[in-house]
């Protein structure tokens, strides 16, 4: 690789090529060949910087760590000639500071844009251009690999997983090394890894930026399980709507298998793998992992009785490894810095971080990551940049769509699987829905049952009648035609649809309502009495008040 005085990475993110990044990246490297300095700075593309929409698209030049943003055609000329040319920085165009409170520091050449997270998934993305092998292998890339490869056998592989304590990061915090164990001891000669990228939740996001900003780090993931299990082929299904992220997979792959990193005789041992990829259609079940195998056959995509379970009767019937995006990206850190490195961070039941998507009513949306055992308060008032308009902190939903509806009696929990679900809550894939007391629950649970009551699979009935009838008696209460009796009915249904739902997707849809009427059952009353306590839903009789907060477009947009 030749050696240059400075790289600029241009937000790649979907935001910021909608707004001309591509243009952008064209005019500076215009202005780096009106200036000779095409052989000293490189340009990309990056994946997301983790700034806010408004201050994209953006610039990160390094080794000066200095991000400038939002930044336009006519910008480019100033920042070639200053800071490139001239070696001075362009304060104007710098993306402003803000004050954070608290013990974590930030990360001072980046102020006011990426606060000092312990990354671990994310440690690279924004830093390395997504598309260049070179960049990923020049900061440690591929190094687990050939460690595990040389080093390790496919036992020792899985023992340093399961000693890590790696839970698995798509919801459901199935332990990693367990998994890939059973599928490891699984009788049959042909096994998969299969990496669930069908990222459809609404407000959920944190895959995809995973695979935009560092593509490779999923592939070394599937590399590792697959080494660990004795598969030779891994499948990654990714959602349809991902086109930015598959380019990236697709490409990836392509380098991979151009420096010998996938094939045959990989680090030259006796290992052969290779990764192929597979967009789905669009349907919220197939992020289920039996639906998405039936889905990735070629068949409906509706769930599989259970057991047995993928990881003896998976792809085809042979024993397959299904796991998260996140949790795969999560492999090559543990192998590189071992299982005691990964469990001095996060908690102790709940070892490593975890990456969340914030969205609703904080300063900063976006993406982070943070040690497991963070407070929900220091992801608001830290990361979130505090409450919009310096409202007070009303709700959470933490999990997506299907995630509990918490008060703010959980702020200072210490967020993890277990703590969440010892308190009735849930961490679920790690989508933060933040709100203030212009959120009505009855509107965002009615809300969030259209989704359930559309995407159902309707298999069975507990779901497919289940999401309906909530459905519409949510409706019925957000709109003055409610009684008490209905409220009762409501419950009932959400409790049949967790006790027999046949999938996860109908259990997961009563968890809204449930923990709704849990912590915020005065509001359910309320509307049945023909009141809205957040001034949202128009009552009979009075002109309709507020506009309503939340719609299937803006959650499921929120990305
Ligand atoms: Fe289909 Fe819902 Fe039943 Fe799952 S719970 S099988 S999504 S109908």
């Amino acid at each position: 690789m030749p050696t240059l005085r400075s790289h600029i990475l241009i937000s790649g993110d979907p935001v910021s090529l909608a707004r001309g990044a591509e243009a952008i990246k064209g005019a500076v490297e215009s202005e780096l060949a009106y200036y000779a300095l095409t052989d000293e700075v490189a340009v990309a593309l990056s994946g997301n910087l983790r700034l806010a929409p408004e201050q994209l698209p953006a610039a990160v030049i390094y080794p000066d760590d200095v991000t400038y943003g939002p930044i336009t055609l006519n910008d480019v000329p100033l920042i070639v000639s200053e800071h490139l040319y001239k070696g001075r920085i362009v304060d104007a165009l710098q993306i402003t500071t803000k004050p954070l409170t608290g013990a974590i520091v930030r990360v001072p050449a980046r102020e006011g844009a990426l606060f000092a997270q312990q990354r671990v998934v994310l440690a690279r993305a924004g830093i390395i251009n997504p598309e260049s092998i070179e960049d990923y292998v020049a900061h440690d890339g591929y190094a687990a690999l050939g460690h595990a490869l040389t080093r390790m056998t496919p036992a020792q592989v899985v023992q340093e997983i399961t000693d890590a304590g790696l839970q698995g990061r798509g919801g459901a915090g199935f332990p990693v090394g367990k998994k890939l164990n059973l599928v490891a001891k699984a009788p049959g000669e042909e096994k998969f890894v299969l990496c669930n990228a069908d990222e459809s939740e609404p407000g959920t996001f944190k895959d995809r930026l995973i695979i935009e900003g560092d593509p490779h780090s999923v592939l070394e993931g599937m590399l590792l399980a697959g080494y660990a299990i004795g598969a030779r082929v891994g499948y990654i299904y990714i959602r349809g709507e991902y086109h930015l992220a598959r380019e990236r997979l697709e490409q990836a792959i392509r380098q991979a298998r151009a420096m010998g990193l996938l094939g045959e005789g990989i680090f030259a041992t006796d290992f052969t793998f290779d990764i192929h990829v597979h967009s789905g259609a669009g349907a919220y079940i197939c992020g289920e992992e039996s639906a998405l195998i039936e889905s990735f056959e070629g068949k409906r995509g509706e769930p599989r009785i259970r057991p047995p379970f993928p990881t003896t009767v998976g792809v085809w019937g042979r024993p397959t490894a299904v796991n998260n995006v996140e949790s795969l990206a999560n492999l090559p850190p543990i192998v590189k810095n071992g299982a005691s490195w990964y469990r001095s961070i996060g908690t102790a039941k709940c070892p490593g971080t975890k990456v969340y998507t914030m969205l609703g009513d904080v300063n900063v949306t976006g993406l982070i990551e943070v040690p497991m055992g963070t407070t929900l308060r220091t992801v608001i008032e830290v990361y979130g940049g505090g409450m919009k308009q310096g409202k007070p902190f009303k709700l959470a939903q933490t999990g997506g769509s299907a995630g509990a509806i918490i008060d703010a009696s959980f702020l200072d929990v210490p967020m993890d699987f277990a703590e969440l679900a010892a308190r009735g809550g849930g961490l679920g894939s790690g989508a933060l829905l933040i709100a203030g007391p212009d959120t009505c629950v009855v509107d965002l649970a009615h809300v969030l049952l259209r989704f359930f009551a559309s995407e159902s699979c309707g298999k069975c009935v507990p779901c497919r009648i289940g999401t309906t009838r909530a459905k519409e008696i949510l409706a019925r209460l957000a709109d003055a035609r409610a009684t008490l009796d209905d409220i009762h009915q409501l419950e009932r249904i959400a409790n049949n649809m967790q006790a027999a739902a046949f999938c996860g997707l109908g259990q997961a849809a009563a968890v809204p309502i449930l923990t709704g009427l849990r912590f915020f059952r005065n509001e359910f009353v309320a509307h049945a009495e023909q009141h809205c306590l957040a001034g949202v839903c128009p009552m009979r009789g009075e002109p309709p008040a507020a506009k309503r907060r939340f719609g299937r477009k803006e959650l499921a947009t929120a990305a």
